[in-house]
């Protein structure tokens, strides 16, 4: 069966790389119908951060990537201390006693003779007695694996490819710490170990420690599992995809009104290519819901160079899909993104006092300009709440105008709107057009100005949603009320 993993350390939020590693071994263990764990690194305790753990959950759950099991390191201690020390009874591994000072003083050494310093402790042969007895009095003690001199090897990548270095280009690495817990490159062995993992997807920056896990898994005399170090995620700008630079937080996307599936469709091209090509230079084919990727998902169509995080991509993609939502989606996406991140509360209680079957006629007028959940509240506000009174001639559109002008297109809508019954839908839109024409034509305008003084007037906006549906959602009476402001005192 094929078992994949997910191994954050909850030392912060959790990273949109680190989404799209998960998400590539999401598809490889569905599409093999295998299982998909969660696993927390967290032995490294200086590094935690309270609540990312937490984070890291809600955000598999979110992004839709469910794992079958979860486990966290610290409360597997005992495994990695028995299997600590059991390379030492292999005589894989030491006790070693070594101060800081110590091993700053051998760095040293190392460093004046020009040598890459590999770390080989003066209690590489200790007598094991010895070592105990120092240990039941209470001295500090790490295990270090003991690696062996003059060995070469070879490592064969999924991706990257084969791979050769020498036992002397390895430190004897920290197995176990002083503090009882097991490194990260111990607990991932063995973890990866235990739970049968058969293939480990990771950042290629986790290559440098495959030496280490090669010998580890050497010492125990164990099976390695398939390693694919996937490709950097770059930055537009250059240098790897960075917080200096804009988010990186699978979590602050969706602060910022990102849909899940949409930056879940940008995160399978950024590595992936796929097969589907069109003939006769049709451009590729982008959209992919998840059960189609898991569906067409094959990892020799990974590929080894670095992607780019292209941020207007990802913007292109969130559009496309808040496109494809009906209303009823689109109504409940919005209602939960405004509940759980939205600051407008004054909107939020408009909202609630409207009513839900006016909040989808607004969200229907507005769709197609929406690309983040996030823009929404300003594009709805002119529905909710009366704009403040504005100068005309501040409009470049409009700005040749005199006020008498202004003055006499508002009252004759005013005059006209006065005689029409309540539902504006009552009056279908050509005749209204057609009155606006009239009008324009009476006062020698252009038509395009008369209908942008009105958008003006009841928006305050030059750029709107079309006039004529505003007018039939906000009614006649609203529309009065925001048009005599300017009739009585333009
Ligand atoms: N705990 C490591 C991290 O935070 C996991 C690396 C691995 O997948 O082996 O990225």
């Amino acid at each position: 069966m094929v078992i994949t993993r997910i191994a954050p350390s909850p030392t912060g939020s959790l990273h949109i790389g680190t989404l799209r590693t998960a998400l590539f071994s999401y598809a490889w263990a569905k599409k093999n119908k295998g299982k998909f764990l969660l696993r927390i690194e967290d032995t490294d305790q200086s590094r935690l951060v309270p609540g990312t753990e937490e984070e890291i959950e809600e955000m598999l759950k979110i992004y839709g990537l469910d794992y079958d099991e979860k486990s966290k390191q610290t409360e597997r201690k005992d495994i990695y201390k028995k299997y600590a020390e059991e390379l030492i009874q292999l005589g894989q591994a030491y006790y070693c006693f070594a101060s800081k000072e110590e091993i700053q003083e051998a760095r040293e050494i190392a460093e004046r003779s020009g040598e890459q310093f590999r770390f080989r402790s003066p209690y590489r042969d200790f007598d094991l007695d010895k070592a105990k007895e120092k240990i039941e009095s209470g001295e500090p003690f790490v295990i270090r694996l003991k690696v062996a001199e003059g060995e070469e090897f070879e490592f064969e990548d999924l991706l990257q490819g084969k791979m050769h270095f020498k036992s002397e280009e390895v430190d004897d690495t920290v197995l176990l710490k002083s503090d009882g817990l097991p490194t990260y490159h111990l607990a991932v062995v063995i973890d990866d170990h235990l739970m049968g993992i058969t293939h480990v997807m990771r950042g290629v920056d986790w290559v440098p420690s495959i030496p280490k896990h090669v010998l580890i898994h050497r010492a125990f005399n164990w099976e390695m599992p398939k390693y694919l170090h996937l490709p950097l995620v770059l930055d537009p700008e250059g240098g790897k995809l960075s917080k200096r630079k804009g988010t990186v937080a699978a979590k602050d996307f969706l602060i910022q009104g990102y849909l899940p599936e949409a930056i879940l469709n940008f995160l399978m091209l950024l590595g992936w290519s796929s097969p589907i090509k069109h003939e006769f230079g049709e451009k590729e084919r982008e959209i992919f819901s998840l059960e189609e990727f898991i569906e067409l998902f094959e990892l020799k169509d990974l590929n080894k160079s670095s992607a780019v995080f292209n941020r207007e991509k990802l913007l292109w993609f969130s559009h496309q899909y808040m496109m494809n939502f009906s209303i009823d989606e689109l109504h409940k996406r919005y209602g939960e993104w405004h509940a759980k991140y939205s600051e407008e509360k004054e909107l939020r209680l408009k909202i609630a006092e409207k009513g839900e079957k006016y909040l989808k006629e607004v969200l229907e007028l507005v769709h197609d300009r929406i690309k983040l959940l996030s823009e929404i509240d300003e594009l709805i506000k002119l529905f909710y709440f009366e704009p403040e009174k504005i100068k005309f001639s501040e409009f470049k559109q409009i700005k040749n105008l005199n006020v008498d002008q202004t003055s006499i297109i508002l009252k004759s809508v005013v005059s006209e709107l006065k005689e029409k019954s309540e539902n504006l839908n009552d009056w279908p839109h050509e005749k209204w057009e057609k009155f606006m024409r009239n009008l324009a034509e009476k006062n020698e305008l252009g038509a395009g100005k008369v209908f942008m003084i009105l958008r003006l007037a009841i928006t305050s906006s030059p750029a709107t949603p079309p006039l004529y549906e505003i007018m039939t959602i906000l009614g006649k009476s609203e529309i009065l009320t925001r048009l005599s402001k300017y009739v009585d005192n333009i």
